[in-house]
């Protein structure tokens, strides 16, 4: 009997595990049917989205989102750059007398454009565009820091560079200031015209000394020319001189000077009214008023401790 029973539900289970082959069409076919409307109905028609769209779309959200992140921190990035350029520019250059860099240079072309097309349409070309500017900014700034430190070591001590001391010895009754500087009627043709330095009337071969520690940038000897035989002293931090309408030159180009040497003598050459020197005072190439540059009620014992006599 046992034995009989366990035969009958062999069977019955293999009768239930072999479904009838239009049960299997129904499911199949169901199956389809409710692909099919997924496709063509849901998607196009009801404007529904496809799991993996729905996927991109919220990674896309956290990309979107690491963008903004990454653009605040460009921002941030991009503020602390314009300071350090502005303190470059406004103290450090300015300090010696360099120039700003210019905002052109600062903000050089980043070569053709061309190169940005395959990101076109992305969130992507702003950040890379801001990254490259940003990074040729980092190196021209890294470039003028050197700059600057390389002027600090060679350049020495700004307060003996910068004209300080009357070009002539004070002693009274060996000269006279016969022009200021500033516009004045011209001593040759009578309209009014800039004058660019400050004149001193003084008997031809008064010695003539340098106003601050510089290198000789340039020697003119040409005795017919508007200025005469003149010397121009570069001092450095922005600061040059010019001494002219001198009889003799003591200095050749190039040579090292410090204030109170002798470079030559006054006279009458070039375009001259009279023995007289001419003195300039140049900062950052723009003509300035000598007369801020020294004191003339210097007394003769004082000028002559700060100056070197020549031996004649
Ligand atoms: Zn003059």
């Amino acid at each position: 009997m046992k034995e009989e029973k366990h035969a009958v539900q062999d069977i019955e289970i293999r009768e239930t595990r072999r479904a009838p082959w239009w049960e299997m069409s129904l499911i199949f076919g169901t199956g389809l049917a409710l692909f099919i409307l997924y496709m063509v109905y849901y998607v196009p028609v009801m404007g529904g989205t496809p799991p993996k769209t729905n996927l991109l779309k919220s990674r896309n959200i956290v990309w979107r989102e690491r963008f903004d992140e990454i653009g605040r921190q460009l921002d941030r990035c991009e503020d602390q750059l314009a300071q350090l350029e502005e303190r470059d520019d406004r103290i450090y250059r300015s300090v010696y007398g360099m120039d700003e860099v210019p905002q052109g240079v600062r903000l050089a072309g980043l070569g053709g454009e061309n190169r940005y097309d395959e990101l076109l349409g992305t969130g992507v070309l702003d950040i890379v565009r801001r990254v490259d500017v940003l990074e040729k900014r980092v190196s021209i700034q890294s470039e003028s820091f050197d700059e600057v430190e390389h002027l600090q070591r060679t350049a020495g001590d700004r307060a003996a560079h910068i004209p300080a001391i009357p070009p002539i010895s004070t002693e009274p009754g060996t000269y006279h200031f016969s022009s200021p500087f500033g516009y004045r009627s011209d001593p040759f043709g009578g309209y009014s015209k800039m004058h660019t330095g400050m004149d001193l009337a003084c008997h031809p071969g008064n010695p003539v000394y340098a106003t601050g520690d510089g290198v000789v940038a340039k020697v003119e000897a040409d005795p017919q020319k508007g200025y005469g035989l003149n010397v121009i002293l570069d001092h450095g931090f922005g600061y040059q001189t010019r001494y002219a309408h001198l009889s003799r030159i003591d200095v050749v180009q190039g040579q090292k000077v410090n204030r109170g040497d002798c470079i030559g003598a006054s006279g009458n050459s070039g375009r001259s009214s009279g023995p007289h020197l001419h003195y300039e005072v140049l900062y950052r190439k723009d003509f300035v008023n000598p007369a801020h540059y020294f004191d003339m009620s210097l007394s003769p014992e004082d000028y002559f401790t700060l100056v070197r006599k020549p031996e004649k």
